[in-house]
């Protein structure tokens, strides 16, 4: 880019408090991020925007990402989690400077407790969870305090010590945070912060029975890993006088949080309890299931990690929570697989027409050289066969066709793709009336790239050559759910489940797709589409990835 054409792109809110920080030198100028998941379902794409701001903020200042773990609920998390979240980060293009997990400093935590306990700021409770919660008060009313509350430090440090020792049975104490019952913050009255479960957890196995709560383990991870700028989304806001207050009382590296806007998207949901449901009762064949917001699904459909890297860069960052028309999403993967996909024919028909043309040799097959893709000539041509007899979709032919029609009718001139022009002379059907054959003539000097014929029609249309298309299967998607805002619709989220979300139709593709490999292609007039990876070797699979018409760059042009 030259000084002149460079954009002059005004800084994000997280962007303007790092540059703040090193023009302070905070931190002595370093920054480090961290990606915090907790391994309980696969990644969404709310995930990779988040994704894209920690990574994306450290790489642009010298920093680094670590990948963190937030495993301290051992009933939800699982490594295929821990996995599947690795590979999705990776994927996305991004590599973290440390892979960490919450589990890893459960004893460091521990003893955060017990220091906060010596310190007279902490103290085990007896109550039940119900006690607990009624003795909590409402925000314009102060809450009431515990009768365990002024337990001795020594009583406490026992108890606690013996919670860990695995004396007590679940829900029978915990261990809380002595701040003030009165605040008008409710998460300063008085936090659990570690609670008993004897459960196995993926990592430390029976080691511990007792976890700590997610406000006693986030922050202190940060501070235990030195992180600079702590991002979260909006709905922590009112943690972070608590995770400041941890930090102040523990006198630990003081990390720092930010909130932004989570990401939401229209018609679909972005929360993996609910996606797990989904997966769960079975309305899609798995967290990977082309239709789902999961990476892991957006991967499968085809979606490029450029395209929603570019999503997530134009989509910015926000304070305040909005609904993203996932037509932008569509739009940027249009733009990338423009670029790149190969285009190739596909009759996507289960009942195409035959076309035999009439005056082309019998048993003559040639090989028409046409090209990968017009936006980049270095991908070559590819040869593809063409005889007397080929298949067209149905819709392309008209008996009766209005004015403008200018696809295949009596009459009717129109160009084959990369082949010749020919003309439509008779139309065959069967006792039913059903249109069975049409009888064509082709031009011999019209064929594409050398066309001598002088003549000029106003279609084209793809096709495959009859006697070696082969028989794919593909497979059509439209929104899971049927209406834009989950978040205002009523009732259960899967009432709104979209019944024809997928659609499978029987298509006929030209030779080359049995090659078909991991890459994108442009059924032309279709759509982008990919093989799946339900395909077996005799029998392929294509996913549609994406239309070919844009209509949100429609919508923005009107707006
Ligand atoms: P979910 O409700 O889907 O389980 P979560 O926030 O509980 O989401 P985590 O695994 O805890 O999921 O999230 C890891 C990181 O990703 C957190 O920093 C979280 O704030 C962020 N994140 C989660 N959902 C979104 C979203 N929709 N938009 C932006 N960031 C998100
Ligand atoms: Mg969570």
């Amino acid at each position: 880019m030259t000084e002149e054409t460079k954009e002059v792109k005004s800084l994000n809110f997280l962007e303007e408090i790092v540059e703040n920080d090193l023009r302070e030198n905070k931190n002595g100028g370093r920054v480090l991020t961290r990606f915090p998941p907790e391994p309980n379902g696969y990644l969404h794409l709310g995930h990779a925007k988040s994704i894209c701001l920690n990574f994306g903020l450290a790489q642009k200042y010298g920093g680094q990402t670590n990948l963190r773990f937030d495993d301290t609920n051992p009933i939800t998390e699982d490594t295929e989690y821990v996995d599947s979240i690795k590979a999705d980060v990776r994927w996305l293009g991004f590599d973290w400077a440390a892979e960490l997990y919450a589990s890893d400093y459960f004893a460091q935590l521990y003893e955060f407790a017990k220091k906060l306990i010596q310190l007279g700021l902490a103290y085990v409770d007896d109550s039940t969870a119900e006690a607990i919660a009624s003795q909590k008060g409402t925000p314009t009313e102060p809450g009431q305090e515990s009768p365990f509350r002024h337990r001795s430090i020594e009583e406490n440090l026992d108890l606690f010590e013996r919670m860990k020792a695995g004396e007590f049975p679940d829900g029978s104490r915990v261990l809380r945070a002595k701040i003030d019952m009165a605040s008008p913050n409710m998460h300063f009255r008085d936090p659990v912060i570690y609670r008993i479960k004897h459960a196995h957890h993926h990592r430390t196995g029976n080691e511990w029975c007792i976890y700590p709560m997610y406000d006693f383990a986030h922050g202190q991870s940060d501070s235990i890993e030195n992180i600079t700028h702590s991002i979260c989304t909006l709905e922590f806001i009112p943690h972070r006088p608590l995770y400041d207050w941890f930090i102040e009382k523990l006198d630990i590296f003081p990390s720092h949080q930010y909130e932004f806007a989570r990401l939401n998207l229209t018609y679909t949901v972005m929360s993996k309890r609910k996606l797990k449901q989904l997966v769960e009762e079975g309305h899609v064949a798995g967290w990977d299931d082309p239709r789902m917001p999961t990476l892991s699904g957006a991967r499968r459909r085809g979606y490029t990690p450029e395209a929603i890297r570019d999503f997530c860069e134009r989509i910015g960052v926000a304070k305040r929570d909005n609904l993203i028309d996932v037509g932008l999403l569509e739009f940027c993967v249009r733009e990338q697989l423009n670029k790149t996909a190969t285009r190739v024919m596909v009759v996507l028909d289960p009942d195409p027409i035959k076309v035999v043309i009439t005056n082309y040799p019998e048993g003559q097959t040639e090989e028409l050289s046409i090209e990968n893709n017009p936006e980049n000539p270095e991908e070559g041509n590819r040869a593809v066969t063409f005889s007397r007899e080929i298949l067209v979709e149905r819709e392309d032919f008209m008996e009766n066709p209005p004015k403008k029609f200018f696809r295949l009718a009596p009459g009717n001139r129109v160009r084959l793709k990369g082949a010749y022009i020919i003309e439509c002379n008779e139309v065959v059907k069967d006792a039913e009336g059903k249109v069975t054959e049409l009888h064509c003539t082709y031009v011999p000097e019209s064929k594409s790239g050398s066309d001598t014929s002088g003549l000029k029609v106003q279609g084209t249309i793809h096709w495959v050559n009859a006697a070696d298309a082969v028989p794919v299967e593909v497979r059509l998607y439209d929104r899971l759910f049927q209406v834009e805002d989950l978040a205002e619709a009523e009732g259960d989220f899967k009432d709104h489940l979209n019944p024809n979300s997928l659609q499978v139709v029987q298509a006929f593709a030209e030779p080359s797709l049995r090659d078909a490999s991991g890459k994108a292609y442009q059924f032309l007039r279709k759509g982008y589409f990919n093989l799946d990876t339900d395909s077996t070797e005799d029998r392929l699979i294509f996913n549609r990835t994406v239309g070919l018409k844009d209509s949100w760059a429609k919508d923005q042009k009107k707006k």
